[in-house]
Order: C-alpha cells, then sequence, then structure tokens
C-alpha cells in the first residue's frame, strides 16, 4: 500500500499543453516563453532524478536550468539544441516506449537558425509543439510502465 502512494506521488515529469504556452505567449509578448523553457529545463532535470532508475541504459536527461537560462540569453541556439538532443536521445534510447520522438537536434538548429526567420517561426513553433508532444507521450508512456510494474507486484 505505502509502496503505491510512494509510486502516485513520484511522477516523471509535467504534461504540458502547448497551444496553451503560444497562448499566453502572444498575450505577454513572449516572456510566457520564457518561464515555459524554463520549466522545461527543469521537467527534463527532474525526469533524469526520478526515471533513471528504470531506465538506467537510456541517455541520461540531466541538464542544469540555471545554465540553460543565462544560455537562452546570451547564446540562444545551445540550449535549443541541448534540449532537443536529451529528448531525442533519451526517447530512441529508453526502454520505455512512447509512440512519439521529437526532431533530432542538429535538424532542430538548421530549422531555427535557417528557416525561422523567413517563415515568421511557423516553422520552429511546429518543431516546439512536436517536442511538446513527444514529451508529453514519454511522460504517459512511463506512468503506464509504473501502473504495470505495481500490478506485476501486486499479482506476485
Ligand atoms: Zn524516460
Amino acid at each position: 500500500m505505502l509502496v503505491d502512494i510512494m509510486i502516485n506521488i513520484q511522477s516523471y515529469g509535467s504534461i504540458r499543453k502547448y497551444g496553451r504556452v503560444v497562448f499566453f505567449s502572444l498575450l505577454t509578448f513572449g516572456i510566457y516563453y520564457f518561464f515555459y523553457l524554463f520549466w522545461l529545463f527543469r521537467d527534463l532535470d527532474e525526469h533524469f532524478k526520478r526515471a533513471f532508475e528504470v531506465e538506467a541504459e537510456s541517455y541520461p536527461t540531466k541538464i542544469n536550468p540555471p545554465t540553460m537560462i543565462i544560455f537562452l540569453i546570451l547564446f540562444p541556439i545551445y540550449p535549443i539544441y541541448v534540449k532537443y538532443q536529451l529528448l531525442h536521445e533519451h526517447i530512441a534510447t529508453s526502454n520505455i516506449r512512447g509512440k512519439e520522438n521529437c526532431t533530432v537536434a542538429y535538424e532542430a538548429v538548421v530549422v531555427f537558425l535557417v528557416f525561422g526567420i523567413c517563415t515568421l517561426g511557423v516553422l520552429p513553433i511546429i518543431h516546439e509543439h512536436r517536442w511538446q508532444k513527444a514529451f508529453n507521450d514519454h511522460i504517459l508512456a512511463h506512468k503506464k510502465h509504473a501502473k504495470r510494474k505495481r500490478r506485476k507486484k501486486r499479482d506476485g
């Protein structure tokens, strides 16, 4: 019983709705997006801390959110690269499979640098949406995996 409660408390990251993020970002002239990115870096780090034990062989999503925020101001392409790199490799190497994965990191960098301005940010937003979808899908896969494990434990 106690173990059940502990597993319930243990979350693997937050599921976020990208549409809502875009809406609030437009309302706040982009300030909200800055916060959103900080939360994502935190999500990735939390994911590393909590989920690593069940997927020890996978690419770690270890990240330092404050450092990433400093880079976001000074050299934004770096945190974008890291964000895609960590999630893509993590999902590709994890035994906990969802259906979705995000864009490969170097492709994301090309999209942001080359097509960002000429598509008025539409192409980057599509890729950002895909990133969030992949993360959400992975969190759900973790939850399902934990439930299955719990059931197995209960049935002996
Ligand atoms: Zn994971």
